[in-house]
């Protein structure tokens, strides 16, 4: 991660253009409210009442976290990795599990790439994606970078929803969730843009799954990403789309959660870019102010002693809520 241009909802877009000109995306609008910079969101048709809000427990997503970093490092091709895959897919024995792996070519070499997906099957026809990448930084390797925010806490989140999803059919859509690999780049920014070095498990599987028809019955997009900091502040990310985002926030406000959430705008460019190109519906759910002016990001500084339990509860539930949502809106806004 990650290429990013900050649209602050209270600066003016001249003060923007002056801060922040290392991540500026030249095409994209400056600091264009989410309502002018596209077409308005389409209106939602929610329920009324969805029953009593989900349980996420998150004490056990944060023991998760902190496995996860015990393996330390976990870059593309190390033995850490591996240990970290065994580690996921041993907490997903009896449920239903796809394996895509393949290798990749990369600035870096051949590697090889593993993508987890669990599916927990609904009653209704189509399919919810909830995913994390869980890889680290590959230029990192040989720091004590741990990735605690950045890879471990979503990955974790995802095995406590596993807990919360798995033993009855769901009432409403099928909900897969996405253990992404190869997300990080492999060769520093200075020396490539992330956009040409990045994201190699996803697009594998939204290329795999566009060819055999699966995309056509994916509903929605939710990506987790920096999501356990402490200091919980999810972005309003506008390359998303802006009516699954609205329902997010929906979801948010329901169990009381929202001023955790889209204080701001940025534009993103995360796990999720795949699937926008090919029309799903996505929402990047990602607190990219991590510390002062994100300053743990890609650190050694990025330790389980920044994150919070509550921080995970939080964007679990609203996960969950949200996908229960989605479930009972009839129709869901066209693509
Ligand atoms: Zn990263």
């Amino acid at each position: 991660m990650k290429f990013r241009y900050f649209g602050w909802l209270l600066l003016a877009s001249a003060l923007v253009l002056l801060a922040c000109d290392r991540d500026k995306e030249p095409a994209a609008p400056q600091n264009a409210p989410v309502e002018t910079a596209e077409k308005p969101a389409p209106t939602l048709n929610l329920p009324p009442d969805i029953g009593p809000p989900p349980s996420f427990d998150g004490e056990r997503a944060m023991q998760y976290t902190k496995d996860i970093v015990k393996y330390g490092s976990r870059p593309l091709g190390s033995a850490n990795h591996k240990k970290v895959e065994d580690y996921i897919s041993g907490h997903l024995k009896g449920d239903q599990v796809e394996d895509d792996v393949f290798t990749a070519e990369t600035p870096a070499g051949k590697f090889p790439v593993h993508n987890i997906v669990a599916k927990y099957p609904g009653t209704k026809d189509g399919i919810i994606i909830v995913a994390s990448h869980y890889d680290t930084n590959y230029p990192l390797k040989d720091t004590n970078y741990v990735g605690a925010n950045d890879g471990a806490s979503s990955s974790a989140l995802l095995l406590e929803l596993a807990h919360q999803l798995r033993g009855k059919p769901l009432d409403g859509y099928s909900v897969w969730l996405v253990w992404d690999d190869a997300e990080e780049a492999m060769k520093p920014e200075s020396e490539m843009p992330f956009m040409d070095d990045s994201l190699y498990g996803i697009a594998h599987l939204a290329e795999k799954w566009q060819a055999d028809g699966t995309l056509q019955r994916v509903k929605a997009f939710l990506l987790a990403d920096m999501i356990g900091d402490a200091d919980l502040n999810i972005d309003r990310d506008t390359n998303s789309t802006q009516w699954l985002e609205n329902v997010v926030y929906e979801a948010a406000t329901r169990m009381g959660y929202q001023s955790h959430f889209f204080g701001r705008n940025n534009q993103v460019s995360d796990d999720h870019l795949p699937f926008v190109k090919r029309g799903v519906p996505c929402a990047d759910l990602i607190d990219f102010d991590y510390g002062y002016n994100n300053v743990f990001w890609h650190t050694p500084q990025d330790t389980v002693d920044k994150l919070s339990p509550n921080s995970l509860k939080i964007v679990g539930s609203v996960i969950l809520e949200t996908t229960r949502l989605l479930s009972k809106m009839e129709p869901l806004p066209p693509k």
